[in-house]
């Protein structure tokens, strides 16, 4: 099978990607494995229009949407492996097919790796979160923990006038210099936490081997974030020192046909991914308007 545009990923920044491609009637096909980063949160926030939509119905209606535009197919499946071959890419599908494109958009997305700290993984999304634009809110008046030191004074200074109180958990780090007006922290190691009385229970390793516990109403926490897919690698593309693809104005990556939007990819000027719904489409829409130009441009 051969397309156009052959987009990976169907969360926001692939979607949007598929959208833009349809509107001009080129063809393009989709391919979603269905691991969204989002998974496991059941309400998604700062997205305009979309305050509080479960993004499972968000990815729905936007699947719905692209009914309409008959150029553009969705493939519920994994994609294994992507290689050029004379201006050509092929794509090797988990079900054994290929398809070849002229030109790949990526937006396969990034997975997050919680601090090893026992109980986060349970509550992560709900509870334990990571943006304060994203959960902020919802823990308004209450109070919140940040675990780390070194993302307490920028968390803290977001969440000063949202939560009640804050308390950070370094966890053993030790706190940037030069930080004053700071709220109460707590340095021992944080051994566990539990969902307890509608919140979130720590446990922390005190003196002499005594244990103590605070209750906080929500906990933020910074994940480690690494691409999910493999083929920034296999296509050799550039990154940024933050691990994403390296991506220009157009969503162009460091190989000729290759573009990337959403959480994966960046431009240089940016420490890290502008990690958002609403940033991840306009990334696909940018990276699908770069890829109609280098079909067109055959
Ligand atoms: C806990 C949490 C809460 C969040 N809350 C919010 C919020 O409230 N508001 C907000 O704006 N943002 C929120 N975000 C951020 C938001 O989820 C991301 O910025 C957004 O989902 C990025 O979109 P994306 O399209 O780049 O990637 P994703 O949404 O992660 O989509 C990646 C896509 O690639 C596909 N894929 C990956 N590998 C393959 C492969 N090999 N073959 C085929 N398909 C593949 C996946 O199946 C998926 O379809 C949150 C993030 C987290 C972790």
């Amino acid at each position: 099978m051969h397309t156009d545009i052959a987009i990976i990923g169907g969360g926001p920044a692939g979607l949007q990607a598929a959208l833009s491609i349809g509107r001009i009637h080129r063809d393009a096909v989709l391919f979603d494995d269905g691991t969204y980063r989002n998974a496991a949160v059941s309400h998604m926030h700062n997205v305009v229009g979309n305050d509080g939509t479960p993004p499972e119905e968000f990815r729905a209606l936007a699947r719905k949407q692209l009914t309409a535009y008959d150029t553009v197919s969705v493939r519920e499946e994994r994609v294994e492996s992507v290689e050029e071959a004379d201006g050509t890419f092929h794509l090797r599908v988990a079900d054994g097919s290929t398809v070849t494109a002229y030109a790949v958009v990526l937006a396969t997305g990034v997975r997050d790796t919680l601090p090893p700290v026992p109980g986060l993984e349970d509550l992560w999304g709900d509870l334990v979160a990571h943006c304060p634009f994203c959960h902020g809110h919802e823990l308004s008046g209450e109070r919140v923990g940040i675990l780390g030191a070194a993302i307490a004074p920028h968390l803290s200074a977001m969440l000063d006038r949202v939560a009640s109180d804050l308390v950070v958990f370094t966890d053993g780090e030790a706190l940037p210099d030069g930080w004053d007006n700071r709220p109460p922290v707590l340095t021992g190691r944080v051994l566990s936490v539990e969902r307890r009385d509608g919140g979130v229970r720590v446990t922390l390793d005190g003196v002499d081997g005594a244990q103590s516990s605070e209750q906080v109403a929500g906990l933020f926490v910074k994940p480690a974030m690494t691409q999910s897919a493999p083929f920034a690698e296999q296509l050799g593309l550039e990154l940024n020192p933050s691990g994403c693809v390296r991506v220009d104005e157009f969503g162009r990556t460091s190989r000729p046909g290759v573009f990337a939007g959403g959480d994966l990819a960046h431009l240089p000027a940016y420490p890290m991914p502008m990690a958002s719904v609403t940033m991840a489409a306009a990334a696909g829409q940018v990276a699908a308007s770069g890829a109609i130009m280098a079909v067109l441009s055959r």
